[in-house]
Formats: C-alpha cells, structure tokens, sequence
C-alpha cells in the first residue's frame, strides 16, 4: 500500500507537495485553515525558474492570464532609479488565483483538501496523528508542515525562530490603473520596500514590507503611504494614478527571517515553514515549489523502498534544503540590509548605474537555475 501523507498548510508549498504526491499515487490529504480563494499579502512575482517544473505537473499560469514579466525598475527612497531586463524573468498572478487553481487541480489528482485548522502533530511509532481545531485526528505516515512564515504550530512546537523578535510589517492592496504588464517595479522608501507589479486580471499589486519603528510613528497605513512611500516618486505616481480595487489593504505583522531547519520532530518542512527568504528577493515562491520538488522526489523514492529508513529521508531532505537554499537566503539578508542603510542606498545605486553588469548578477545570487524535470 503507498505510504499517507498529511501537508499541513495550503500555500504554494503544501499545493505544489500534494499536487506532486497524488499525481505519483500517494494517499494525500492537505489540512488548510481557511477556504479558496483568498488574497494573501505577496507581491505575486514568481520567478520563472519554477514554470517547466509546473508546467511538467499539468499547470500553466499563462492560461489563467499570468502576465510574462521580464523588465526590472529599482529605485532608491531618494528616487534614483536603474533598469535592466530580468536574467530569466517571471510571471504576475495574484495568489487568490493560483492557490485555487492548484487545489482544484490537485483534488482532481486524488488529493483530499480538509478546510481546518491544526492544532498538534504527535510523532509517535514510526506515525503521526494530527490533531485538528474540530476535534479530528488524521494519521499518516509523514507530515509535511507547509504552514508559512508564522503559525500557531510554530509556538506549540517551540521552534526556536518564534521566540525572537520580528520587527516586520507588510501591506498589500491590488488597484486599478496604468503601468506596463511586462514590468516589475522594487521601489526603496525609508524603513522598506515596495514591489508594483501586474497580475492576471490587469490589476496592478502594490505590496510593501516596513520596519516596524518606521510604521509606528503614523496612525494608520494611508498616512505611512502618502508621508514615507510617497517620497519616492515611483510610489507617488503609482498612488496619485490608480484606484485601489480592494475595500481596504491587507497587513500582517511580525515577519521573521530568523533561520529555521527544515525537519523538526520528524516533520519535512517546506516553503516559509523550512525558511524564508526577504521578499525583496521575489524568489520565496519559488523556493517554495522547489523545495515542494525536492521533498516529493524523495517521498516517492521513500515509498518505493529506495530510501530504506526516515532517518535517511530526513537527512536526505535537509542537506538538499540547505545545499540549494541556504547561500540564497544570505545573499537575500544581506542584500536587504545594504538597501536599509539609507545614504548607502543611494551610493549603492550610483555604482549599479556606473556598472550596469553587476545588477543582473546580484539578481541571480538570490534566484535558482531552471528546475529540470525528472519526476
Ligand atoms: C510582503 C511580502 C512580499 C512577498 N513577495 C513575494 C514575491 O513577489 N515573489 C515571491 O516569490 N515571494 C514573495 N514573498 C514570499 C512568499 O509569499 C512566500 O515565500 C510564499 O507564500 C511561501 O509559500 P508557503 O506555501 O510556504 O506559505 P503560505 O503561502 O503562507 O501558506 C501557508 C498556509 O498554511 C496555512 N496554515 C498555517 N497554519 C495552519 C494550521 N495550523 N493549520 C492549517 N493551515 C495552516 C495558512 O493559512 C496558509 O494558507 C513575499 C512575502 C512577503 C511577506
């Protein structure tokens, strides 16, 4: 009989997992705590790094109207600003549209999609159960914890990252209004930044990420937007020239980066569960759906009998995690904390354009080659 897995969290980790799993006969059931769909703070760039992987598992983004992105602004707070085309390039979709479409399509591969929140996972003989806010117990042989940046699972099973300070914010609302559908915007402002780009429905997403001790000197989002975003004047057009399409932003709150390991208590952590990576990289979606790869691949190996024990899966999933993702994660780190360093920013931005070469290799450094496909 082939092995049960339970995915904890429907995000593009947990959907990208199931989807693979089912399609390789795996019993799959997928736990998510709210309904499809649903907006989510993101900035709904994926690096196109991940397309003939999703494409290889029966999913195009282009036919749900993704738009094909390929040239890249960065501005300063102060405004300056230089552009290049994007090494490889990446698709907008908003996350409303492709967390359903991956669900959908994954329970058309056999996967059960149970809306409910998890409360506990206990490891226990070689199993798991996994205790729900309904009073379920689901069991299965392995637990994949999908369940994003921050999550009460985080504190019940006392993961280190969760005791220390996250100092991050973020906002994002989608809106109505002119800009280029091949262009992506990453526009610096004091205490953060902000990415503007096009997604399916021709909306443009604005989503931006502060440090908390800026924020909190305003009383609310609108005044943060038009007395800090607002200096730099690609946000202030984006503002001045558009008409949010939602009723209000979308925020959330104590945003860590702190590291995180990717198996803990015998579950196989994926996406932002294992580690994230800053946004200003783009790339944590798509380090999702490769960590989703990596982990399936050896799941399937697993039930095959080709790793013999889950003490050679679990060591086989870490240092492939960390092989792939760990020099990416710092290059993002250190890549953010240059841009917070205000005047610094600016210098930065005088020798990206003295040196225009530099920008696209630095955009590499926090994104992966194109996943082969060899499922
Ligand atoms: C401001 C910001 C901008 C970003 N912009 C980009 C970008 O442009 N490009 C990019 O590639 N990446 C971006 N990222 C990163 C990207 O959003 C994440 O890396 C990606 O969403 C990770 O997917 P995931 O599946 O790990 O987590 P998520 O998508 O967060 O999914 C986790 C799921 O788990 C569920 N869950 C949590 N706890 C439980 C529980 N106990 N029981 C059941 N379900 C549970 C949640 O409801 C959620 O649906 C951005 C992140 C931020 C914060």
């Amino acid at each position: 009989m082939p092995r049960k897995v339970i995915i904890i969290g429907g995000g593009l980790g947990g959907l990208v997992s199931a989807l693979h799993l089912s399609q390789a006969g795996l019993e799959v059931q997928l736990i998510e705590k709210y309904a499809f769909p649903r907006h989510k703070v993101c900035g709904e760039y994926i690096s196109k790094e991940v397309l003939p992987y999703l494409q290889s598992l029966g999913f195009d983004p282009f036919a749900y109207g993704a738009k094909d992105i390929m040239d890249f602004t960065l501005s300063t707070p102060g405004s300056r600003a230089i552009q290049t085309k994007l090494p490889l390039g990446g698709f907008g979709i908003s996350r409303y549209c492709i967390d359903e479409k991956l669900a959908d399509l994954s329970r058309s591969h056999g996967t059960e999609i149970i809306q409910d929140t998890v409360e506990d996972i206990l490891y226990e003989a070689d199993g798991f159960e996994v205790k729900t806010k309904s009073g379920e117990v689901y069991r299965a042989d392995l637990v994949i914890g999908s369940f994003g940046k921050r999550s009460n699972l985080d504190v019940k099973m006392d993961r280190a990252f969760i005791k220390k300070d996250s100092p991050f914010l973020a906002v994002k609302a989608h809106y109505k209004g002119d800009m280029p559908e091949t262009a992506v915007g990453l526009h610096n402002f004091k205490g953060g930044y902000c990415g503007v780009s096009k997604v399916e429905n021709d909306h443009i997403n604005v989503c931006y990420i502060a440090d908390f001790k800026s924020f909190k000197r305003f009383k609310n989002i609108s005044d943060f937007q038009e007395q800090v975003l607002s200096k730099n004047t690609y946000l202030a057009k984006v503002f001045a020239e558009s008409e949010m399409a939602f009723e209000k932003p979308l925020s959330i709150s104590q945003i860590s980066f702190e590291s995180k390991a990717p198996v803990e208590n015998h579950v196989l952590m994926c996406g932002d569960s294992a580690g994230m990576i800053h946004p200003l990289a783009g790339n944590g979606m798509s380090m999702a759906i490769r960590a989703a790869q990596m982990l399936s691949q050896l799941i399937v190996q697993y039930d095959r009998g080709e790793i013999k024990n889950r003490g050679e899966l679990e060591n086989a999933y870490a240092q492939q995690w960390n092989g792939e993702f760990a020099g990416r994660l710092r290059s993002g780190h250190i890549i953010s904390r240059l841009f917070r360093l205000g005047i610094f920013s600016e210098m930065i931005m005088l020798f990206l354009k003295a040196v225009p070469s530099v920008l696209p290799r630095i955009i590499a450094k926090t994104h992966g080659k194109p996943i082969l496909v060899n499922n």
